[in-house]
């Protein structure tokens, strides 16, 4: 190879060595058990950070920030601040060298993201951007918990999100189809959540089994009907916990009466989980609300 094609190989628009280099400088072979599938191309990690829009004004939240390439990404693509969470934490040298390259904007909590209280991190800095190739693991779980945010609208104003691609489906899924579920009322609910981004296994290294997708979730200000959360999750996990029943027999674990609540919020009692609206769970809910309130 000629001195020239080195250079060129070993460019990278932020000067810090390219990922490959990093990974192999701080021994940072992948660990199944942390969810590790890194993207060590940076061209990747920028289509990624542009679909987070306007990055210039922005503080971004990333989950498993890794060996730094979303991290790179989002601070070339402009933006202002990062805060990272990471538990792994052989990956901190190698973040602080990114830190050093963009002094006071990049800030690195090494711990766990599940246990991370988003509120004292963020302080000052809100509303934030989440953007994270999440670990897979975990990722419904953190998803929940941030779709389950006290109040609402939350802390953030867009998440960039990473998943296994049939997670992704699972989200953005319409009524009637087979992968519409409890994740896509509870997501679309509170959010207008789409696909923009599918990435092949062979996109990450080590390459996992399956395809991923990337979603981003813009929260709306007021999701209506206006229900709480609780029992919205209440009433989805009994709806599809047997999806392949009648609501009139799966909804028998929360009232002793669900041909009442059905009626009442204008449902066929002989309606399947799977054909009600995102709007439809939402009123049961808030007819669940008013009930509890009544009674307490
Ligand atoms: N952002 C990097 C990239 O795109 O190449 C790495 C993404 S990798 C799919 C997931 C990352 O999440 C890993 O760096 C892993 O160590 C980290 N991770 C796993 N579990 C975590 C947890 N509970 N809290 C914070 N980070 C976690």
């Amino acid at each position: 190879m000629t001195t020239r094609e080195t250079i060129k190989h070993t460019t990278t628009p932020d000067g810090l060595p390219p990922l490959r280099d990093v990974i192999e400088r701080y021994e940072l072979r992948a660990k199944k058990s942390l969810g590790q599938n890194f993207l060590l191309d940076l061209n990747l990690t920028r289509k990624i950070a542009r679909a987070c829009g306007d990055l210039r004004d922005t503080t971004v939240v990333e989950i498993g920030p890794g060996p730094g390439g979303l991290t790179r990404a989002l601070l070339i693509e402009g933006a202002r601040h990062v805060i990272a969470v990471e538990r792994d934490e052989r990956c901190l040298p190698a973040l602080e060298e990114i830190s050093q390259r963009y002094p006071g904007q990049l800030d690195v909590h090494a711990g766990d993201a599940l246990e991370t209280d988003w509120n004292a991190i963020i302080g000052s800095h809100r509303p934030v951007t989440i953007a994270a190739n999440l670990p897979y693991g975990i990722a419904s779980l953190l998803l929940a918990g941030w779709l389950e945010t006290e109040p609402w609208p939350p802390w953030f104003n867009r998440m960039v999100l990473m998943f296994q691609r049939e997670v992704a489906e699972r989200i953005v899924a319409e009524p009637g189809s087979k992968a519409y579920g409890r994740l896509s009322v509870l997501a679309q609910w509170r959010t207008e959540a789409r696909i923009v981004i599918t990435l092949p296994p062979e996109a990450f290294t080590p390459a996992p089994k399956v395809s991923s997708a990337v979603v981003e979730f813009i929260p709306r200000q007021t999701p209506s009907p206006a229900c709480t959360s609780k029992s919205l999750a209440r009433v989805t996990a009994a709806a599809f916990g047997q999806r392949r029943k009648m609501l009139r027999q799966s909804l028998k674990q929360l009232t002793p009466m669900p041909e009442l609540l059905l009626r009442e919020a204008g449902l066929d009692p002989q309606e399947r989980a799977e054909r009600l609206t995102v709007e439809d769970f939402a009123r049961l809910a808030l007819i669940m609300d008013r009930a509890d309130k009544t009674t307490t």
